[in-house]
């Protein structure tokens, strides 16, 4: 891992606006695994909506992740850490525990880079995200969530079979992937109408914001950088605020890819140094985004793709006048469920 902790003047000083000594990225790294992912993960786009503007008053840019292949952002940060593993590592294959979107990134990044994936799934995941990550190749290890917590379950598989274990946001080669996501969209907003004022991220674990707000501090000096929680599961905000990670219950929030119980130790010195705020909404807010994305921009986004959105929508910043960059994470919802979440009641 150290070995990533590139210097930014020995990869060309790209990082001269921003401190990041003693941070687990800097620039070069996220500039590095841009063009690592380039030709697989796709460049999204980024879309405006004249009715967003008009609500806000802002000029809203959203850099729709849900187009992203296997639905979420997450295939950037997967690729690029499989793509960086010596002989060694690729022979032992990768492991992943997760339900969700890391697991299907990280399996499909294996298959494409030859590697074998094993990905540790609690035994009453949807049979349908069993079955999408068994289709990208992986080797599906069932536990009992309710005998046996993740961690214990991992170590276990890790122990019985070997395997480098790839987390789904604390890891430096995860999150520089990440960071590619403002890097695109920060250039597109320079190509159609110059820098952004504002950039908003969803916040997990907080892999993303990290990413993205070492690309932004780079590329886009001005611009502040804020990350978007559940309000159930606030622990990066009162982390933020308390100067310590804290560590949360397991959140109650329809926004299951924002369910971590805290940030990483590696994501929260980057987000204690460089992030702005962090602010939260609420489960009605999110199916409010939810419905606005269907109805108005004909996108079926996921509820924790609609954080970022969320906030800037129900008003927790004044926007008018301001361009302001969104991050749209994935769209990976079930059908029936999307349909219950939307419907109005
Ligand atoms: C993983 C994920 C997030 C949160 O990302 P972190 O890096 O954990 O902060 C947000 N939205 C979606 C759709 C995700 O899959």
């Amino acid at each position: 891992m150290p070995d990533t902790i590139t210097s930014a003047v020995a990869n060309g000083g790209a990082d001269s606006n921003i401190d990041t000594a003693g941070l687990a990225i800097s620039y070069a790294d996220v500039a590095g695994a841009a063009e690592r992912i380039a030709g697989v993960a796709h460049r999204t786009p980024v879309l405006t909506s004249r009715t967003a503007d008009t609500l806000t008053g802002g000029e809203l840019l959203f850099k729709c992740e849900n187009f992203q292949r296997t639905g979420a952002f997450k295939i950037r940060g997967a690729y690029n850490a499989v793509s960086r593993f010596t002989p060694v590592q690729r022979a032992l294959g990768v492991v992943a525990y997760s339900s969700g979107n890391h697991a299907q990134a990280l399996a499909l990044a294996a298959s494409m880079l030859k590697v074998k994936s094993t990905i540790v799934m609690p035994q009453d995941a949807p049979a349908a995200k069993l079955a999408a990550t068994r289709g990208y190749g992986a080797d599906v290890v069932l536990y009992d969530r309710y005998a046996e917590p993740p961690d214990a379950a991992v170590a276990r598989v890790l122990e019985e079979r070997g395997g480098v274990l790839i987390p789904p946001f604390d890891h430096p080669h995860v999150m520089a992937g990440q960071g590619t996501v403002a890097k695109e969209l920060i250039e597109e907003a320079g190509q159609t109408g110059g820098p952004l004022d504002l950039l908003v991220v969803p916040t997990g674990g907080g892999g993303l914001l990290s990413g993205c707000v070492i690309a932004a501090r780079t590329l886009n000096p001005g611009c502040r950088v804020v990350g978007v929680e559940p309000e159930a599961g606030n622990d990066a905000q009162q982390s933020l605020r308390s100067g310590a990670i804290v560590r949360i219950d397991a959140p109650k929030t329809i926004a299951d890819g924002a369910q971590s119980r805290a940030v990483g130790q590696l994501t929260f010195p980057v987000i204690q140094r460089l992030v702005d705020d962090i602010v939260t909404v609420t489960d009605g807010e999110l199916v409010d985004s939810m419905r606005f994305f269907a109805s108005r921009m004909k996108m079926m986004v996921e509820p924790t793709g609609c954080l970022a959105a969320a906030a800037v929508m129900s008003g927790k910043f004044d926007v008018r006048g301001k361009r302001v960059g969104i991050v749209v994470t994935g769209g990976n919802v079930d059908l029936a469920r999307f349909a219950s979440l939307v419907q109005a009641g």
